[in-house]
Formats: C-alpha cells, sequence, structure tokens
C-alpha cells in the first residue's frame, strides 16, 4: 500500500450521528408492545422506572423468569422512521443478573438476549402481527453481557451497566421496528438509542461538500460532488470527496482556488475580492498584491492595475512592475565634424522614465547652405550611421556621407519602451552644424565598354558624394604582371576614357579618382580588364564585319563604331550586337548621376558579367559547415570566409549541384552578377563567387533569421506594430535604391526578404531562372504568356501584357506590407489563381490584417491603384513610413471591425466560426490551437460562451502573451459580430 493510499483513507472529520430515537428522553411511558401479553405480566418483559448513571430517571423493560423453561419474551419498540439512513446504529444500554450468582436456578437460566428488526412502510404493527418470531424479523446479534452482575440491587444503586452497539443496513423502507428477545434470562434493558450516521456539510480545497448521509455498509463510501465557493473556480477536476461509512470525510480530490482578483480568506473558505489598490493576476491561493507604484484600480476586485495618466506599461511589462513613462532629453550633444562626417556624443537623459531600456534615433535635417531652422529638410537616405540611426544603445553615432558645406542639424531623441504609447513625440536634444570643404567620395564601379587587342575603353560612375562640381578624373593602370610604380596616369574631362597601347592579351589594373575644387577624392578599388588576344580578335570581328564597312585596322574601326553608336544612340533598330554596348554605353555616358544595373545577358559572354561584377574567390578561403537550405541549383549553405588580411566572417554559400549543363551554370552565376552590382544595406551583399573550382559557389553575407515569411509565421504576433514598420522601411528602403538603379526586380516577396539577426530585412533572390517556363517545381509560379509569374503578388499590368516595372514592384511592395502586418498569411488565402485576378479586375482588393493600423493598409491600398501612374514611387513609401515611425501616434487609429468600409474583399483572416463545428477547430483556424486544453478546462467549450470572452476570461484561460490575447479577442469580437449578423438575417 503507498502513502497516497493512507492518506486517501485516512478520515479527515469526526462523524454526525443524527438520533431517530432515544429511550431516555421519553417523558412518559414508552408504551413498547410486549409479548407474550396472556397470563401475567411478569411472564414477559415489564416497564418499570429506573435510574441512569446520573441518577435521572428513566424508562426501562426488565424480564427475570430464570425458574421457568421454555421462555419467549419479546418487546417490541415503536415505529422508527428511517429518515433517509441506510445503516442503522443501535446502542443498548443493559444489565444482565448473572445465573450463578442466583441460588437454586435451573440450568435453562440465560446471560443473553437476541436484537431483531423488522422493516415497514408504515407504522401496522399489532399485538400478533409481524408474528414474534425470526423471519419475518430479521435477527441482528445476540447480545451478552462484559458484565453481570451477583446481587440485585432493586435501588438501582450499584449497578454494572453494558454498553453494545449493533448496526445494520441497508435499509430502505420508510421506517423499521425493533425487538428485543429474551429466552430465559434476568435483565434489565436501561436504555435504547437509534440513530444513523452523517458526514456534516464541509468547505475542502476550496469546494463546497454537503451534508452525507453514511452508505449502507459500514464499507461503503458515498461520493460527493463538490461546487467551488463564491469566486472560486475549479483547477483541477473533478472535485469529488467520500463519506464513509462512520459518517467521517476522507481526502478530497480535485480542487477550487480564488479567481483573479481574489484571495482566499478564513482557511480558505471564502474568496474574498482585492480591496481597492490591490490586484491579483491570476486564479490561485496567492494573496492580493499592492498595486505598484503609479498604478492604481477603480473598484474592488481588480485583476490588474491601470497606469496613472502619463504612465504606461509596455506589452512585456509584467503586471508587477511599476507604470513608466517616457524619458527626458539626451543631454549635453556634442558634436565633432570631420569634412562631411561627425561624431555625436551624449549622455542618457536625466530622468528614464523609470525604465532601462532608453535607447536612441537620430533625426537629421539639412538646412541648405544659408541656414535658418524654417528652411529645413529631412537629410535622404544616402546619410550613414553607425552603428544605426533608430535605437542605438550607445551615447554616440558616427554619421557620414554628408553634403559638404551644408548646415544640418541633429536631434537626438530618447525613447524608451513605453514611448510609443505616449500621445507625446519624444523629447530631444539637438545641435547645428556646418559640414567643411571635403573632397568627393570614391568611384564605386568601373565598366568595360568594349576592348580591342591594344586598348580598353572603359566607364564609371560619378562619386555618390561629389561635394562639388567634379573638374576631371584620374584614372591609373599598370600591367598586372609589373609593379604599381609603373603605373600611367590619364586625364579625362568625363566618366569614359579609352586607354590604347595596351599589350594584347595581358590583364590591366585600373584605379579612378574624381577632382573637384577641394581637390582629389580617393582612389576607387583596383578594377582589373584584359585586352583581347589576336584569336579573340579574330573570331570577334568575323561577326562584326558586316557592321565595319571600308575599314582596316580593326581597333580603330572599333572605336569609330562606339562614337557611331553614341551618336544615334537614341534611335532604334539597331542589329543585336550593338544594341547592348549601346545600352551601356546610354547608362555611363548620360551624365547620370545613379549607377544602372546591367542586364548580364545583355553580355554576348555571361561570363564577363561575372568576371565583372563578382569577385573570384579562392575555394580555400570557404569553409562550408551546414546546409541550410535548398536553393534552385543546389543546397544552401552556412560557414565561414576567411580572406586574406580581413576578419573571418559567417556567409550564405549557394553551392552549383554537380552535373550541370553549361546553361545552368550560366543562370545560377547570373544572379551573383546581378547582386554584385549592388551596394545597400538594405539588399543582400555578395561576397564573391568560386568558379574555378568546383562546386560553383555563391557567397553572400549570412541572415540568421532566414526568409521572412516563415520567420514571421514563427513568430505570430510577437512584434510591436513600430518593429513591423521599420521592417516594411527597410524593404522600401532596399527597393527605392533597386528601382533607382533602373533594377526591376519582378518577384518581390516575403518569401524573397532575408531578415538577420538585429531584424534588418534585406531584398534578395535575383536569380531569373524561376521565371522560365521549362521549370514547372513551384506552384508559386503560374506560366504566362513569355514566362512564369507569381500571380498573387504581381500587378495586374504584368499579368496581362509582361508590363515589368518599379510600379509593378511596388504593387507588389504592397503584397508585401500585407504579408508582413498579418505575419506571413498567405495573400488571398485559399482563392484560386484566376479567383484571384477575377477579384483584383473587379477592384476587390485584400483587407487590413488584424490589428493592422489605418494608415498602414491606406498606404497598401495605394500600392495597388489600378493605374501604375497613380501608385506611390518607393522613396515616397519610405518618406511615408519614416513619418509613421516618428510619430508612433499616427499608428494607432485602426479601421473598425464591422464598419466594412475598407474591407472589400471578405476579411478571411479571421475565419467564420460558423463553418466549424467544435471550439478546438476554431481556435486551429486562427493558429491558437495551442490553447485547447486552456479553454476546454475552464468550460470555454461551446461558441455561445467563447463568443462571450472578455480579456479577463482569455488571461484567465492562461494566455500570456499580449499577442496572443489580442488575437484570440479580435477572434471573439469577430465570432460576435458574425453571430449578430446571423440573427439578424434570420430576423
Ligand atoms: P534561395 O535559393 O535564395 O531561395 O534560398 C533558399 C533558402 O536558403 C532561403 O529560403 C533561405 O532560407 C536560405 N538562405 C538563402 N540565402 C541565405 C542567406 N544569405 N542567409 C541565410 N539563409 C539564406
Amino acid at each position: 500500500m503507498d502513502i497516497l493510499w493512507i492518506l486517501w483513507i485516512l478520515p479527515t472529520a469526526l462523524a454526525v450521528e443524527e438520533t431517530l430515537m432515544d429511550s431516555t428522553t421519553a417523558t412518559a411511558e414508552l408504551g413498547w408492545t410486549v409479548y407474550p401479553t396472556s397470563g401475567s405480566s411478569e411472564n414477559s418483559w415489564e416497564e418499570v422506572s429506573g435510574y441512569d448513571e446520573g441518577m435521572n430517571t428513566i424508562r426501562t423493560y426488565q424480564v427475570c423468569n430464570v425458574f421457568e423453561s421454555n421462555q419467549n419474551n419479546w418487546v417490541r419498540t415503536k415505529y422508527i422512521r428511517r429518515r433517509g439512513a441506510q445503516r442503522i446504529h443501535v446502542e443498548m444500554k443493559f444489565s444482565v443478573r448473572d445465573c450463578s450468582s442466583i441460588p437454586g436456578v435451573p440450568g435453562s437460566c440465560k446471560e443473553t438476549f437476541n436484537l431483531y428488526y423488522y422493516e415497514s412502510d408504515s407504522d401496522t404493527a399489532s399485538k400478533s402481527s409481524p408474528p414474534w418470531m425470526e423471519n419475518p424479523w430479521i435477527k441482528v446479534d445476540t447480545i451478552a453481557a462484559d458484565e453481570s452482575f451477583s446481587q440485585v440491587d432493586l435501588g438501582g444503586r450499584v449497578m454494572k451497566i453494558n454498553t453494545e452497539i449493533r448496526s445494520f443496513g441497508p435499509v430502505s423502507r420508510n421506517g423499521f421496528y425493533l425487538a428485543f428477545q429474551d429466552y430465559g434470562g434476568c435483565m434489565s434493558l436501561i436504555a435504547v438509542r437509534v440513530y444513523y450516521r452523517k458526514c456534516a456539510a464541509v468547505v475542502r480545497n476550496g469546494a463546497m461538500f454537503g451534508e452525507t448521509l453514511a452508505g449502507a455498509e459500514s464499507t461503503s463510501l458515498v461520493l460527493a460532488r463538490g461546487v467551488c465557493i463564491p469566486n472560486g473556480e475549479e483547477v483541477d477536476v473533478p472535485i469529488k470527496l467520500y463519506c464513509n461509512g462512520d459518517g467521517e470525510w476522507m481526502v478530497p480530490i480535485g480542487r477550487c482556488m480564488c479567481k483573479a482578483g481574489h484571495e482566499p480568506m478564513d482557511n480558505g473558505t471564502i474568496c474574498k475580492a482585492c480591496q481597492t489598490g490591490s490586484f491579483k493576476p491570476s486564479q490561485g491561493d496567492e494573496s492580493c498584491i499592492q498595486c505598484p507604484i503609479n498604478s492604481r484600480t477603480t473598484s474592488e476586485g481588480a485583476i490588474n492595475c491601470v497606469c496613472r495618466n502619463g504612465y504606461y506599461r509596455a506589452d512585456s511589462d509584467p503586471l508587477q512592475m511599476p507604470c513608466t513613462t517616457i524619458p527626458s532629453a539626451p543631454q549635453t550633444v556634442i558634436s565633432s565634424v570631420n569634412e562631411t562626417s561627425l561624431m555625436l556624443e551624449w549622455r542618457p537623459p536625466r530622468e528614464s522614465g523609470g525604465r532601462e531600456d532608453v535607447v536612441y534615433n537620430i533625426i537629421c535635417k539639412s538646412c541648405g547652405g544659408g541656414g535658418g531652422r524654417s528652411g529645413c529638410t529631412r537629410c535622404g537616405d544616402n546619410v550613414q550611421y553607425s552603428p544605426r540611426q533608430l535605437g542605438l544603445t550607445d551615447n554616440r553615432v558616427h554619421i557620414s556621407d554628408l553634403l559638404a558645406h551644408t548646415q544640418y542639424t541633429f536631434e537626438v531623441q530618447a525613447v524608451n519602451g513605453v514611448s510609443d504609447q505616449s500621445p507625446y513625440s519624444p523629447q530631444y536634444s539637438s545641435v547645428n552644424i556646418t559640414t567643411n570643404q571635403a573632397a568627393p567620395s570614391a568611384v564605386s564601379i568601373m565598366h568595360q565598354v568594349s576592348r580591342t587587342v591594344d586598348s580598353i575603353t572603359l566607364s564609371w560612375s560619378q562619386p555618390d558624394q561629389p561635394n562639388g562640381v567634379i573638374l576631371d578624373y584620374e584614372l591609373q593602370y599598370y600591367d598586372k604582371e609589373l609593379s604599381e610604380y609603373n603605373a600611367t596616369v590619364l586625364r579625362s574631362q568625363t566618366n569614359t576614357a579609352v586607354i590604347r597601347g595596351l599589350k594584347s592579351g595581358a590583364i590591366y589594373v585600373f584605379t579612378v579618382r574624381a577632382r573637384t575644387v577641394a581637390g582629389f577624392g580617393r582612389y576607387s578599388g583596383k578594377m582589373y580588364f584584359q585586352t583581347m588576344t589576336e584569336a579573340e580578335y579574330n573570331s570577334s570581328i568575323q561577326e562584326k564585319l558586316p557592321l565595319i564597312v571600308g575599314s582596316a585596322a580593326a581597333g580603330l574601326v572599333f572605336l569609330i563604331a562606339v562614337v557611331v553608336i553614341v551618336i544615334v544612340c537614341n534611335r532604334r533598330g539597331f542589329e543585336r550586337a550593338d544594341s547592348e554596348y549601346t545600352d551601356k554605353l546610354q547608362h555611363y555616358t548620360s551624365g547620370h548621376r545613379m549607377k544602372i544595373y546591367i542586364d548580364p545577358f545583355t553580355y554576348e559572354d555571361p561570363n564577363e558579367a561575372v568576371r565583372e561584377f563578382a569577385k573570384e574567390i579562392d575555394n580555400s578561403c570557404v569553409k562550408i559547415e551546414q546546409v541550410i537550405g535548398a536553393g534552385e541549383f543546389g543546397e544552401v549553405c552556412s560557414g565561414n570566409l576567411r580572406l586574406p588580411g580581413k576578419r573571418e566572417m559567417f556567409v550564405a554559400i549557394k553551392t552549383l549541384k554537380s552535373g550541370y549543363t553549361e546553361k545552368q551554370r550560366r543562370d545560377f552565376l547570373s544572379e551573383a552578377s546581378i547582386m554584385g552590382q549592388f551596394d545597400h544595406p538594405n539588399v543582400i551583399h555578395l561576397e564573391g563567387v568560386v568558379t574555378k573550382n568546383s562546386p560553383v559557389m555563391i557567397v553572400t553575407e549570412f541572415m540568421e533569421n532566414g526568409s521572412l515569411d516563415s520567420f514571421l509565421r514563427q513568430n505570430d504576433g510577437q512584434f510591436t506594430v513600430i518593429q513591423l514598420v521599420g521592417m516594411l522601411r527597410g524593404i522600401a528602403s532596399g527597393m527605392k535604391y533597386l528601382s533607382d538603379m533602373n533594377y526591376v526586380h519582378r518577384d518581390l516577396a516575403a518569401r524573397n526578404i532575408l531578415v538577420n539577426s538585429n531584424l534588418v530585412c534585406k531584398v534578395s533572390d535575383f536569380g531569373l531562372s524561376r521565371f522560365l517556363e521549362d521549370d514547372t517545381s513551384d506552384p508559386t509560379y503560374t506560366s504566362a504568356l513569355g514566362g512564369k509569374i507569381p500571380i498573387r503578388w504581381t500587378a495586374p499590368e504584368a499579368i496581362q501584357y509582361r508590363k515589368f516595372t518599379n510600379a509593378s514592384d511596388v504593387w507588389s511592395y504592397g503584397i508585401v506590407m500585407w504579408e508582413v502586418m498579418s505575419y506571413g498569411e498567405r495573400p488571398y488565402w485559399d482563392m484560386t489563381n484566376q479567383d484571384v485576378i477575377n477579384a483584383i479586375e473587379q477592384d476587390y482588393r485584400l483587407p487590413p490584417p488584424m490589428d493592422c493600423p489605418s494608415a498602414l493598409h491606406q498606404l497598401m491600398l495605394d500600392c495597388w491603384q489600378k493605374d501604375r501612374n497613380n501608385r506611390p514611387k518607393f522613396s515616397q513609401i519610405v518618406n511615408n513610413l519614416d513619418k509613421m515611425i516618428r510619430n508612433p501616434n499616427s499608428l494607432k487609429a485602426m479601421t473598425p471591425l464591422s464598419s466594412g468600409v475598407h474591407l472589400p474583399l471578405l476579411d478571411r483572416s479571421v475565419p467564420d466560426f460558423s463553418s466549424f463545428s467544435t471550439v478546438d477547430e476554431w481556435l486551429d483556424a486562427i493558429k491558437m490551437g495551442q490553447y485547447k486544453d486552456n479553454f476546454a478546462n475552464a468550460n470555454f467549450n461551446s461558441f455561445d460562451v467563447v463568443s462571450q470572452m472578455t480579456m479577463e476570461d482569455i488571461l484567465r484561460v492562461g494566455v500570456t502573451l499580449a499577442g496572443h490575447q489580442k488575437k484570440i479577442l479580435n477572434s471573439v469580437q469577430m465570432m460576435r459580430a458574425q453571430m449578430n449578423q446571423i440573427q439578424s438575417v434570420e430576423v
């Protein structure tokens, strides 16, 4: 037997005895029926007055016929009502004369008597019925004395009294009679008490158990169900308690606890509401807690304390934590300007608002050359902040890439975990600075336009920061086989140059720098270009021959061809071989400040594009560690890259599986030639490629959180709106950069955004092959005329007539916004592609995801304008999102659930409850299946009760994550709205 069982059988309370009959309380004659009645009364039991031990007068029955044999003397009590009892106890007090003490007594003398009972539904017994014999009477026992007495003391002063208790059951009629049978003894029945046992009403383990009669057998256990005391709630069910045969309670099973807002008192027998000024957040045995500083309650029974005006609680703050407020402004901002960059440093705010999560945001305003606050505008995207602009944890930031000779105002804002709840803008301190004259920044990309056996034509972009008018460029070059000291210097007024007099088939190292009145800028990185070998030249001249009329020297003729192309470049209808050079020349000679993207497929030999835009990495520098995903052409791995003289870094490595065709190799590497042209914090960064060894690899920066869609699904409901908007801002900024470079992505979707450990989102996936007709593996991409299209993400004009533009990317960006705000929900849910196309055609649009601020949904709707000219540009989207981040109040307004004005498509993010048959199915559908048990245990098991749930109920069932609470509350509200709709339709 184990310990639990011992505990279980231990009774926990004394029994209660309920008397049905007591002969000692009779005030007059007992008047019991005696048999036989014929003959003298001394022959049978005789009612006599006597005294009990306390010398109180009592009525007794005596008999003493020891000298006559064959005695059979009965005395029967009056009818005794059962009153629900199942087992009856009889306590008899009696004295018996010791036979041996009576001189001359015959051997028939007895010292015992018999106890019988007879059940009857009514008091119908008579002198002769029931007959005086066992059966119909049921014998309980023969009763013997423990002590008999030798000397009869008729005065009753020296009586030896025996007490015996017998019990019998089950009894089921309305009542019964008892009978005592003497068969030749000398005895006195002094007192008879008849009773039953019961367990009295009790409160145990927070539950009330009603009075319960003991069972029919001494071993019976009678089950009693408990009910929680007022304001108590079941924790372990079922709540039950057993009453044993002796009328004693056993150990209770299950229990109730005081619900949230109530504490146990008086040994757990009542649940008392928390007094004003105190609270209890959840059910349990704990006491109420005083409201933390800066919070209060408005009534008794509070489950939390609300913050006083001007104080707030962040979503992640525990309820026991004091309410906090926004920080004061940072102190003493100091700036030190160095040409076009500066260092800002400050001291923490005097008041942190009671929190330890103060961070800083930098707002940059450029005030033009003349200065004056009124003329200030927000700085553009090109200003660089290190380590970053928003959410700085250190008290310093380095800002670079400012314009020379310009006045700026920098505001350093202090924000903390509750700033987004305050209606006031963050407090800030500002400094005004003026940048100095500065040399131009470095040229970042150089491009080979053409080459011959002895010349190379190069062009390059303007520096990002010219910091003045560019006077000219200085180009340095040398034969790679020779030393840098032999470099030749060349000046060019424009950003193109023809370098002649080179050796055929030789590799030359080039670098270029710009000059303004402030002097030379830094040199660009070194770039390698190779002149043609004679053999290459001969084969290329074969191809171009039809275009070159009357030429003699091939190099000269080619230069003429270039010039001709420049002059007529705006005419249409070139031969294919020329137009690709035309494109490049246009891009590089038009004086455009921005770099322009070059499609690697415009190269005759796409390998040349790879050589030009992607750095070749020696495969010994790459260490593959583990496979993290599957790409189109092979595995995607993580690993380390250690370049000579550089720190080892963690990288992602896309590999090309062995056995590839030349076309697959080209398609695979085209992604690197595209990615290699980009350099932006929100665009995935290419480290380089391995093409000279196997496997062929593309090495990029590593993004710890993988792709955005799955990342959001894994973290459903866990981010603040500001964090989500921050992600969207990053994506928009990356897309602005790409659109400025004239690059059209065509497949912008959350699955193609990567997220790093700092939640920075970067645009990725520049592969083109998935659009190709022959790949049928991925259902996201639907075949359309001229290639495959991800229908749900694509603008209607791109689906209909393949008009892919920056504006069609903006449409896709709107879909990405929707994916982000709905934590990775599938756009248009389970609608078919054709349904989506039809719905869009009829001007239906996706509704706001749950909890999506109206301002963000409005921006989505702007991105989904039918006329692509009416859609915002990425630069406008970035500005718009920046405004929201600066003014978080603008994100507070939500589209009301029932308004319907912005719900052009039926909102399926909150599924219609009526399509589910159980609350469990409904919880699965809203992706909250993990709370099924919580709902069931708290009896929220029908739509009727669930639809009435309040935030308190949701807390109480044990949903602790703020995001999940909101999601459930919203779905409950939606259920109520849907119920009302159903009702009104029925009416
Ligand atoms: P992709 O072929 O570009 O679609 O990549 C396949 C999968 O590999 C993606 O969905 C990511 O989960 C993972 N992946 C690709 N590039 C990276 C990266 N730079 N960092 C981390 N994971 C990546």
